[in-house]
């Protein structure tokens, strides 16, 4: 249940030891929560990889031997996976620190909790409980395991008392392998984003850039280890880079071609 980084990852490793797959997705494309339209570009690699996919359907009730969709239909099952996403368990925190109403504790750029008076000097919070400030990208949310490996030096810093210097502003970055395909996202797509497509015959690698501007959001490569490290490389700096659209759509030109000064 759910065609998000999880369910993906073991629908292509299950059926690839040959156990019978279905996906059921309440959302009208695969990725759809992370990647907006082009999640459903990967729709075609479920039928290719002998997995069936159920779009659009939300699941009512799971029992013993099956699943039963809201639509009354249902789909005899022996394994139910059910990966819809996870959110902090932080309830037990009471008023100690404020709570965001996911769960999430909000950080500022150099992971000190934040109230409404400002910013805690002594309370940090890293890893998927946390949801951060970053100075390039706006807040970014955890659950995936660069942040957690990343953030805590940044956050042990702060609470030596060592914040001296620039910040240090990891871009979010997920890696996945799904269906035979191997997908890196550095950056965070926002929902109002322009979104730019290369295609090759190799694979696609997808731009988000903010609206009708030349600034970066966030890059998706789908088997293309060269924009992979292009992607990398972008960024590093205090802000979002700038590209040239039209330069970045035109695979016969290496990505790092379209970055602007
Ligand atoms: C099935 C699965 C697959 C994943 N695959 C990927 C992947 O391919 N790539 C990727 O980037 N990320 C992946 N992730 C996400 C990644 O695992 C997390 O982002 C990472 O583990 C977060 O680290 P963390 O230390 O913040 O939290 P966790 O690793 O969840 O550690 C939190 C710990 O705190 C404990 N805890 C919680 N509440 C309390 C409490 N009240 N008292 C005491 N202890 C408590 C928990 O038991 C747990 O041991 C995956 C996650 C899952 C579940």
């Amino acid at each position: 249940v759910g065609a998000g980084w999880i369910g993906a990852e073991v629908a292509g490793v299950a059926a690839g030891a040959g156990a019978h797959v279905t996906v059921v997705e309440a959302a009208d494309a695969p990725l759809e929560a992370a990647l907006g339209e082009v999640g459903a570009l990967t729709t075609a690699w479920y039928a290719a990889a002998g997995v069936r996919l159920l779009l659009g359907t939300r699941v009512d009730e799971v029992r013993a031997d099956a699943v039963v969709l809201e639509d009354g239909r249902t789909v005899p099952a022996d394994v139910v996976l059910v990966a819809v996403g996870a959110r902090p368990r932080t309830g037990w925190l009471g008023d100690a620190l404020p709570v965001a109403p996911d769960g999430a504790l909000v950080v500022d750029e150099r992971y000190r909790v934040v109230r409404a008076d400002g910013p805690l000097h002594h309370v940090v919070a890293v890893g998927d409980v946390a949801r951060r400030r970053s100075p390039r990208h706006g807040w970014v949310s955890g659950g995936h395991w660069d942040g957690a490996l990343r953030g805590p030096a940044a956050a042990v810093r702060t609470l030596l008392g060592v914040p001296a210097g620039p910040v240090d502003d990891p871009a979010p970055y997920v890696f996945s392998t799904q269906l035979g395909h191997e997908l890196a996202l550095y950056g965070h797509p926002l929902p109002t984003d322009d979104v730019v497509l290369r295609r090759g015959d190799d694979g696609f690698t997808a731009l988000w850039f903010r609206p009708g501007s030349s600034e970066l959001g966030a890059v998706l490569a789908v088997d293309r280890p060269r924009d992979v490290a292009t992607a990398r490389r972008l960024f590093t700096g205090p802000a979002l880079p700038r590209l040239d659209r039209d330069a970045a759509a035109d695979d016969a030109r290496p990505l790092k071609a379209a970055a602007l000064a």
